[in-house]
């Protein structure tokens, strides 16, 4: 019978994934066989500490996310969302709104830059024309439609000059 695997000794009770090592005093991680500071086996093997540290994390689910390698249980994670918008218009900075307006620029200079292989006269000018009015069309879109309605009318005060 395989002994050695059996975490037969570990006090899943104790939530602690830290331990003081008994010949250096210093903290060390409580699953790992050997104390990070001194070497001083800690567990007859490695096995058999990975075996113990199992059994200790599913005694408790809030346990789930440990290693072993750590020295303390991690925390629950703070909600750390952040709404960059606001914060940007807090700031004063200027972002860009999300558009596929873009992508519609990106078109209009595609028929822009195909005009200006040299085809025909009238094929160049109808080309460019399309583009033209597909990139104006882009930019007015994002910029003029877009930009003034996420950016309503900017109080005048946040441009002045300090005195
Ligand atoms: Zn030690």
């Amino acid at each position: 019978m395989p002994v050695a695997r059996k975490p037969r000794y570990v006090d899943v009770a104790n939530p602690s994934l830290s331990v003081e090592c008994p010949r250096c005093g210093l903290l060390t991680a409580r699953f790992i066989d050997q104390c990070r500071n001194c070497g001083y086996k800690l567990w007859p093997s490695s096995e058999m500490a990975s075996a113990a540290f199992k059994a200790w994390r599913d005694a408790d689910p809030s346990r789930k996310d440990a290693s072993r390698f750590d020295l303390d249980v991690p925390e629950e994670p703070a909600d750390v969302t952040i709404d960059y918008a606001a914060r940007a218009h807090e700031l004063g900075i200027h972002l860009f709104p999300n558009s596929n307006y873009p992508f519609i620029i990106c078109v209009g200079a595609l028929f822009l830059a195909l005009g200006a292989i040299p085809f025909s006269g009238t094929i160049r000018v109808v080309l460019a024309v399309i583009g033209g009015l597909i990139f104006l069309y882009g930019i007015v879109g994002w910029v003029l439609v877009e930009d003034v309605r996420m950016f309503p009318a900017e109080t005048p005060s946040t441009h002045e000059a300090p005195h």
